[in-house]
């Protein structure tokens, strides 16, 4: 399926002088929901980037939510560079960036832009996600729970600014207690903490939701504990999100369930990587620490696609790693090949039943494939070896035949067919093994 929604996502190409170059990373906004069917809220993940529950959260907004009234624009990834490198911030903390900031800053245009994005018209309240260390607390209960902690809280600079939504603490309110409703135990309750920012606070005036209130934005700092697992913080942000998108009348539908381990599900079953429009298909999401011979393009930039907003390639010495959000997914070890264009289809057989199956795609078999022989052309199931068969096309495979070491999954059930003309590389197809095998 295609996500409708999706307006840009990471730069893809780039282009450089003699090594292989990889895009920039920078962060990307999806509109989720269509226009003036209701409020627009923004939806801020990942300004630090060692807060995973946060950019989580708002990553399943871009991947596994409908809208069906209103809008939700999603920034997942706004310090794309530090949450790949697993640092607060790599070039120092991009909430301290939104008051002043030399021209010269490494963010600087990263920061025109997402002030550009919350300026906008369109947009009606703002929520910023962030991981905070313990849990908020106005009175002194012990060093976890406290007011100098941040985990657990709803945040206003201030009570109230002009327009709509524009009471801040009372909103704050309504979706304190809608929240606690579901939770719990009383320590993990969220509490509305108001850091009167014009009153002095000279940290928080730098801050994006400081920035957005003195440009008539209503925007809101929400923090899950760091105390608790990602997926436990994914869930409270999820929690909050909701009750605010109900509060102002946004509708959605969401396609996992609101679990801890519904979200764990959710954050894995979609991860796939595309290289150079599809010629090099992944699937990354259990993918083997190292993944060889992956043919990647001759004296050309790298170019990925992964619908995932979370999923970048770095390079790393010789290899490639492959990132998800503060996670690393596997290292490509790539071979280069120029590419061969004039295919875009095999016809195999599986499990019996011959049909044309595109490159750049997964087929599923319950027991066996076959591709049929093409005039000209080699097919190479990785991990696939018949004594003095070179081509492997009009061979009945079964997952028994093929070596499990060159699965692309640590369960062996993923493997690479690949397709060349001569030296060229054509492309691949996924042969996905059920778990099932027989059933009769
Ligand atoms: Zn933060």
């Amino acid at each position: 399926m295609l996500p409708r929604y999706i307006v840009f996502t990471v730069l893809l190409v780039f282009y450089h002088s003699s090594q292989a170059a990889l895009p920039e990373l920078e962060f990307s906004l999806h509109k989720n929901g269509k226009a003036k069917t209701g409020p627009t809220m923004l939806l801020i993940g990942g300004i630090q980037g060692d807060e995973p529950g946060g950019f989580t959260a708002a990553s399943l907004l871009v991947t596994h939510y409908r809208i069906t009234s209103g809008q939700v624009w999603v920034v997942p990834n706004l310090n794309f560079e530090s949450i790949i490198r697993r640092s607060r911030g790599v070039y120092g903390d991009m909430n301290r960036k939104f008051s002043r900031l030399k021209q010269t800053d490494p963010e600087f245009e990263t920061i025109q832009k997402i002030k550009q994005i919350i300026t906008s018209k369109d947009v009606d309240i703002i929520l910023n996600l962030h991981d905070g260390s313990g849990f908020y607390n106005e009175r002194y209960i012990d060093r976890q729970h406290n007011p100098n902690r941040w985990g657990q809280s709803l945040i206003i600079d201030q009570e109230r600014i002009n327009g709509q939504y524009g009471n801040l603490g009372e909103i704050g309110k309504n979706i304190v207690n809608k929240v606690n409703r579901v939770i719990r135990q009383p320590l993990h309750r969220y509490r509305l903490k108001n850091t009167h920012t014009a009153l002095g606070d000279k940290e928080m005036e730098k801050t994006l939701t400081y920035f957005a209130i003195n440009h008539a934005k209503p925007a809101f700092g929400v923090e899950a504990s760091k105390n608790f697992l990602t997926r436990r913080r994914a869930y409270f942000h999820l929690h909050v999100v909701e009750a605010f998108m109900e509060q102002i009348g946004i509708g959605y539908e969401r396609k996992f369930s609101l679990t801890e381990a519904g979200i764990k599900k959710a954050m894995y079953d979609k991860l796939q990587l595309a290289f150079y429009n599809n010629k090099v298909l992944l699937d990354v999401a259990n993918a083997r620490k190292r993944l060889n011979y992956v043919p990647f393009k001759k004296n050309a930039d790298i170019h990925y696609f992964s619908g995932n907003p979370l999923v970048a390639v770095i390079s790393s010495n010789d290899r490639f790693n492959v990132r998800y959000g503060n996670r690393n997914l596997t290292y490509l070890k790539p071979s280069y090949f120029e590419y061969d264009d004039s295919l875009t289809n095999l016809k195999m057989s599986v499990d019996g039943q011959p049909k044309y199956v595109r490159l750049g795609s997964i087929v599923d078999v319950n027991s066996h494939f076959k591709v049929h022989r093409l005039q000209g052309y080699r097919v190479n199931v990785i991990g696939f070896t018949k004594k003095g068969v070179r081509d492997e096309s009009n061979h009945d495979i079964k997952l028994e035949n093929i070596r499990h070491r060159y699965s692309v999954d640590k369960q062996a059930r993923i493997f690479r067919v690949e397709i060349y003309q001569g030296k060229r590389y054509c492309g691949m197809i996924l042969v996905r093994f059920n778990s099932m095998e027989r059933t009769t």
